[in-house]
């Protein structure tokens, strides 16, 4: 959601006069984009600052000025409280006024204010203000949904991001035509609870997720359709049918389940056990077979014994994820687990993420290298670290690297894979 965030933001500045350049010592104006979701996190947010305060003192030296400025969700947590603890930072704003940042700025450059501070949740969409998204390659994110209503007890999203918002169908498909237009082959739909997905139709009816896959999997062009991320309790049978029916709609699902313990999900808030969990996944393969499974999980949450860590290891097992994400439980002010008894300590919470993450690692790879042999459509993204080398992504994510000749940036290929690792994958163009 930020890299969408932040490729917006990239846009409206380009619109204001700016360009991007690599290095921030010559920037005019240094603009960062964060994440509260967890502490480690919200802290890099101050030590990037400290660093861009050294440039900007260099290039006052050397006569020119430097706009410093910071955006997203630690914005919205801590407000004011930024320029206490970096009194150099000209403006900041929250993830849902972004759309203001040319009048922030305007105000800023003519000095006509200073220290700005925008955290407002607005009545209007942010997105009925931003100028028209244009695609940077062949894959693009879009965001569809925003915002959360589940309050998970660990979870700042629902006070950093807000209620949950859902933009119209019409808007969205229009963001995709753009997005075609200007050389998208795959769109990731995105959302905090994507698969919440409730915006109207043009005769005000509210439409599903699964209605809008259907709609986009008729456009002209669109090669690749993803979403993520999903609320487990939230997919329903009409969601699982497109992965039986819609062709372009990747099989590959990033489901988070948290924890495997139903004790545990209790104290989370999340209304899903790991019974009805696994009955997803069971009827989400029984429509595709071929559909393999990614998670978020959680480790050391207040009151997590290793009996509680033992089902998760368990859950792992019985899913046999390809990808993961884990993290140790961190304390998030203002959410409800932060106050809770019961608190693990650091050290169980890092022993019982390595024993997590070799398992979940040891998972990937054997994917992986279960792939060699076989032919998958690659769409190239980046550039490899060799000459004629290009990075792409199969249709499970795994990164690819390939020697290729002429122009296949942004393009699908063949690519036979003829050798794998835990991270990523080589392969030859057939
Ligand atoms: N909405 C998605 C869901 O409910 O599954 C998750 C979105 S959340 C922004 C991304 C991930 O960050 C979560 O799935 C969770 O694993 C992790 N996370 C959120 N709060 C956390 C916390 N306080 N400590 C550790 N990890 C956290
Ligand atoms: Fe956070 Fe996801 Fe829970 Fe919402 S559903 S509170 S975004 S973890």
């Amino acid at each position: 959601m930020n890299v969408y965030d932040s490729h917006r933001m990239a846009m409206m500045l380009e619109n204001e006069g700016y360009e991007k350049t690599d290095k921030q010592e010559d920037a005019d104006l240094v603009l960062f984009n964060t994440c509260h979701i967890r502490e480690k996190a919200a802290e890099k947010l101050f030590s990037d600052l400290g660093r861009a305060l050294i440039i900007k003192n260099e290039r006052l030296e050397r006569g020119f000025d430097t706009i410093i400025g910071v955006a997203g969700c630690v914005v919205q947590a801590e407000d004011e409280q930024i320029f206490k603890r970096a009194p150099y930072v000209d403006f900041a704003f929250g993830p849902l006024t972004y759309h203001r940042l040319p009048q922030i700025l305007k105000d800023i450059e003519t000095k006509k204010k200073q220290n700005v501070v925008d955290t407002e949740f607005p009545a209007e969409s942010k997105f009925d203000f931003l100028p028209e998204n244009k695609a940077l390659g062949g894959c693009s994110f879009l965001a569809i949904q925003e915002g959360c209503d589940n309050f998970c007890t660990y979870c700042v999203v629902p006070y950093t991001r807000g209620v949950e918002y859902s933009r119209p169908v019409k808007d969205v498909l229009d963001e995709a035509k753009k997005l075609i237009e200007t050389g998208t082959l795959e769109i990731n739909l995105l959302g905090q609870n994507v698969n919440s997905y409730h915006g109207e139709d043009e005769n005000g009816k509210e439409r599903s997720l699964a209605y809008l896959i259907n709609k986009l999997a008729e456009l002209d062009g669109l090669k690749r359709l993803r979403y993520t991320t999903s609320y487990p309790a939230d997919v329903t049978d009409e969601l699982i049918l497109c992965h039986k029916n819609i062709g372009i709609l990747m099989p590959y699902l990033h489901l988070p389940v948290q924890s495997g313990s139903n004790k545990i999900l209790k104290l989370m808030n999340r209304r899903h056990t790991r019974e009805t969990y696994i009955e997803t996944v069971q009827k989400l393969k029984e429509a595709n077979p071929k559909l393999e499974m990614s998670s978020d999980f959680i480790v050391g949450f207040p009151f997590e014994t290793d009996e509680d860590f033992e089902q998760t290891l368990d859950l792992v097992d019985k899913i046999g994820y390809i990808q993961a994400f884990s993290f140790k439980y961190s304390k998030r002010p203002g959410t409800p687990a932060a106050t809770m008894d019961g608190q693990v300590s650091e050290k169980v919470k890092k022993e019982r993420l390595d024993v997590l993450q070799t398992k979940l690692f040891g998972l990937q790879e054997k994917f992986n290298i279960s792939c060699v042999g076989q032919m998958f459509d690659v769409l190239f993204e980046q550039h490899g670290r060799h000459k004629g080398q290009l990075i792409g992504r199969t249709p499970y994510m795994q990164n690819v690297h390939a020697a290729v000749t002429g122009d296949m940036m942004g393009k699908i290929a063949k690519v036979k894979i003829t050798n794998a690792t835990t991270n990523s994958m080589e392969g030859k163009v057939i």
